[in-house]
């Protein structure tokens, strides 16, 4: 079926040169990113430097002004090379919007330029070990001080941890106010008082340098307050469309590409004298997935679309990262059952995409925070 979205030349020359890019500059150094726990710094300035980071960003601060579809053909390839582990759609699409929108003019030419060029590496720092779901209950307090902020506390999960140059942290400003008292701060690397962990061991995402991040008596200058004080958890809910909705995109994606090392394999893989493919248990497990998959690509697309139409569409979006995590997951274990053993050795792709499925429906709200939302929409409270 011919897609809902409609790319032009460009879209298509842009695809083109960053499938060859990736080909050559990062598929091959990716495994042994996978063994170190961390992708290269190297990676971010090679993106950067082809336009393949924040192509959106406006010109007088380096980028290009690009559309959202320029955004969703970068998620689109990543995912297609299972490049699952390399957060650079966090970087551009998650983190740096937070600066084009609450900063000042600024802050906007004092990061921007280096965000869409590399050098500046992003996270964003909202999850406290007592405070996930629940981010209203974070503790990490912020106390004006003269020119300063002194933060404390500590924050967890947190991707892209170690090579953040640049990290926003959610942090209260006013512990009484509840959600009205949290305020969004830009942490830069080699701030006295910011310390992080070591990456966190995990069960997947092994190239993902999540981390923890420790804030003790650290003097921030107020020029690095983002947005007003006390308007953070206003900026977060504003976000939360389109980081819901690269989520979205990213894991339709992944289960695309699930589906078709599949379709190649069982072709090949030859069982009790004739190739897995034509045994019908097979042929109905892939036709049940491909359909929940077109059915994810139509929502998907359909969504891309109203979200550059500036609708809101929290709800739908919602739906969407629920519906396509969960899914990518019953795709992604399904297809490694028809890789047999081989299907569980990490030398196999299917394995990999099937462990760095799992986090899915956990980060950038769990699929029970999704339905929440849902259900409030439908007027269940
Ligand atoms: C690999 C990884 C990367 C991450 N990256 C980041 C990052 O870059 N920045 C960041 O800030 N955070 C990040 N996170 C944190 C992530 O967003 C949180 O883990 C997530 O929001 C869930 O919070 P929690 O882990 O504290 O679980 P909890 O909130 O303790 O939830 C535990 C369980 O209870 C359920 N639950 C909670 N509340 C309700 C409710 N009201 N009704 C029903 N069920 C409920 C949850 O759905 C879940 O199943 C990352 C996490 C991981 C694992």
């Amino acid at each position: 079926m011919e897609r809902l979205l409609t790319f032009s030349p460009e879209h298509e020359m842009f695809r083109r040169s960053l499938r060859s890019f990736l080909e050559k500059e990062i598929v091959p150094y990716y495994e042994q990113w996978e063994k170190n726990g961390i992708v290269d710094r190297d990676a971010y300035r090679k993106m950067g430097a082809q336009g393949f980071l924040c192509p959106w960003v406006e010109e007088k601060y380096g980028g290009s002004g690009a559309d959202f579809l320029y955004s969703l053909i970068i998620g689109e390839e990543m995912a297609r090379f299972s490049l699952t582990g390399f957060f650079a759609f966090l970087h551009s699409d998650i983190v740096a919007p937070y600066i084009a929108s609450f900063g000042n003019e600024e802050q906007k030419a004092r990061w921007l330029p280096g965000c869409v060029s590399g050098e500046k590496i992003l996270a964003i720092a909202m999850t406290e070990p007592g405070a996930g779901s629940d981010l209203a209950a974070m503790r990490t307090r912020a106390v004006r001080d003269g020119d300063s902020y002194i933060l404390n506390g500590s924050k967890t999960f947190i991707s892209n941890g170690i090579l953040a140059d640049l990290v926003i942290v959610a942090a209260k400003t006013d512990p009484q106010a509840g959600a009205r008292g949290v305020s969004l701060f830009v942490v830069e690397r080699g701030t006295e008082g910011f310390e992080r962990s070591k990456p966190i061991a995990k069960i997947g995402m092994h190239a993902q340098d999540t981390a923890e991040l420790f804030f003790d008596d650290c003097r921030i200058p107020a020029a690095n307050l983002l947005g007003k004080e006390g308007y953070g958890f206003y900026y977060l809910m504003q976000k939360l469309q389109q980081e819901r909705l690269v989520a979205a995109m990213i894991n339709q994606a992944v289960a695309e590409h699930c589906l078709e090392i599949t379709l190649k394999y069982v072709k090949e893989r030859q069982v009790f004298g004739k190739p897995l493919s034509s045994f019908q248990n097979t042929q109905f497990c892939l036709a049940e997935l491909a359909t929940e998959i077109q059915i994810g690509r139509t929502f998907v697309d359909a969504l891309v679309m109203q979200h550059m139409a500036q609708h809101n569409i929290v709800q739908e979006v919602s739906m969407a990262k629920y519906w396509i995590c969960e899914m990518v997951n019953r795709v992604a274990s399904r297809c490694l059952q028809l890789f047999g053993g081989y299907g569980y050795c990490s030398e196999y792709e299917i394995s990999r995409l099937f462990v760095d499925a799992r986090v899915q429906t956990i980060y950038a709200g769990t699929s029970e925070i999704m339905k929440l939302i849902i259900s409030r929409g439908l007027g269940l409270k």
